[in-house]
């Protein structure tokens, strides 16, 4: 039995409406108790959690970790190690690798590898097509019952409507979502940016926001005509925020989740060229930014992921055409919409953690996201007085295509922990762990 008790720390846990000073005692790597003090005696070791938000560990639906077949740009080792520097402690992996996770065997190498690798844990997402080519069906019964939590094809739509209809059909029989990229490729041709002033001005191919949205409400309508979940990725448009309202108020099984990136900036970050700013879907302009926000304030949009897409620097350092679309997000997520919404006072901490745990949970139906008794101890400590600048120190994956590089930004992650076990800590960020008076410091841990 190993105790840990993290004192004298702010509890933020909105699954259970909980903000206040209270002590937690951790248990094996589940939560034990939570009470406004808990002896030191009780735990082997102690850690100091004064000046500090204790919140549980962020969820993040959106993550690519390109291994199989990417490892020059991230492994799932580096991936993970990405995760718990921005105190993310579950992550959901997409399948647009190389093979693609369309088979068992792929699900469970990717669970191997982030048991024996990663640093958080890993819920692999299956394909929904064989190869992501968009035609034949994978076997979506063994996939879920190999381990895979959820389906896409992402990095590519599902653009043939009656296949997606009968992805909804099957998936709803098997209780699983499906998480869709929204793009119609037609319309995208090959555009690299937002259609719109800014493209114009700097003679880039457009991209409309009608390719997303056109495939969002199609997908809301098949949503409503089959029962079926989907789950709407990356929302950047206004039109599309409008779609998922509407489904929603109509009782559709529909989810949605925005990006740091597509609630921060806009289609004005292209200027200079910057292949930071190149992402699909790619940034609007400042209405639909605004809509993007109002429709998580409202709950339209259910979370925040932040599709954390690592590419080479070499890949990235190219002209904004040919360069790859994507930026990491993972480690910036937290402070980036810290300083953006909460120290301007727009937003609660308490809102932008729950949009970062239990919201996220809540869609893929996991005991997760929340520091209930008897879940597993997942937990990151925020600490919010400290100006800094963030720099390569916050990073973990092994690409460094983050727009915020450089940046001064409040509202960091002190550390990050994961069945109870500290996987990330920031010395300069707290105290540290201490050994309780009268006990030795724990031998074995989980
Ligand atoms: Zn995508």
């Amino acid at each position: 039995m190993t105790r840990t008790l993290i004192s004298n720390g702010t509890v933020i846990d909105p699954a259970q409406g909980i903000h206040a000073q209270l002590d937690v005692l951790v248990e094996d790597g589940r939560v034990l108790d939570m009470q406004r003090t808990i002896a030191a005696e009780q735990a082997a070791e102690v850690i100091d959690a004064s000046g500090l938000v204790v919140a549980p560990g962020f969820v993040d639906l959106h993550v690519h970790l390109r291994e199989p077949g990417g490892e020059g740009a991230e492994t799932i080792a580096s991936g993970t190690r990405a995760a718990a520097f921005g105190g993310f402690t579950t992550i959901y992996a997409m399948p647009n690798t190389n093979p693609v996770c369309d088979t068992q065997t792929g699900v469970a190498y990717v669970l191997s590898r982030a048991a024996s690798e990663g640093l958080v844990k890993v819920v692999p997402i299956a394909a929904v097509t064989i190869g992501q080519q968009g035609t034949d069906l994978t076997n979506l019964g063994a996939l879920k019952d190999a381990g895979a939590g959820a389906f896409s094809d992402d990095g590519h739509p599902i653009m043939n409507a009656e296949i997606m209809r009968r992805v909804l059909e099957y998936t709803r029989v098997l209780e699983r979502p499906v998480f869709e990229h929204c793009e119609d490729l037609n319309l995208t041709g090959q555009g690299v940016m937002h259609e719109g002033l800014v493209s114009l001005q700097l003679g880039l191919k457009g991209i409309p926001r009608v390719s997303e949205s056109i495939i969002v409400a199609r997908n809301v309508a098949l949503a409503a005509a089959t029962g079926g979940h989907i789950h709407i990725c990356h929302v950047s448009a206004r039109e599309s925020v409008e779609a998922i309202r509407e489904g929603k108020r109509s009782g559709v099984r529909v989810t949605a989740e925005v990006t740091p990136h597509h609630l921060t900036m806009t289609d004005e970050a292209v200027r200079g060229y910057d292949t930071h700013a190149k992402m699909k879907p790619p940034l609007c302009a400042e209405e639909d930014r605004l809509a993007l926000v109002a429709g998580l304030e409202d709950g339209t949009i259910d979370c925040i992921a932040t599709d954390h897409a690592p590419h080479s620097s070499t890949a990235k350092n190219n002209v904004f055409d040919a360069a790859p679309f994507g930026i990491i997000g993972m480690e910036s997520a937290f402070p980036v919409l810290y300083t953006t919404f909460v120290e301007t006072g727009q937003w609660t901490l308490d809102f932008l953690i729950e949009r970062m745990t239990n919201a996220p949970a809540k869609i893929v139906d996991r005991r997760i996201g929340s520091l209930q008794t008897g879940m597993p101890a997942d937990i990151v400590l925020l600490e919010m007085g400290t100006e800094y600048t963030f720099d390569a120190s916050y990073i973990g994956s092994k690409s460094s295509n983050c727009p915020w590089l450089g940046q001064r930004l409040k509202g960091r992650i002190a550390a990050t922990m994961v069945d109870g076990r500290i996987v990330h800590r920031r010395e300069d960020a707290f105290g540290g762990v201490k050994t309780a008076p009268r006990k030795r410091a724990a031998g074995k841990r989980k």
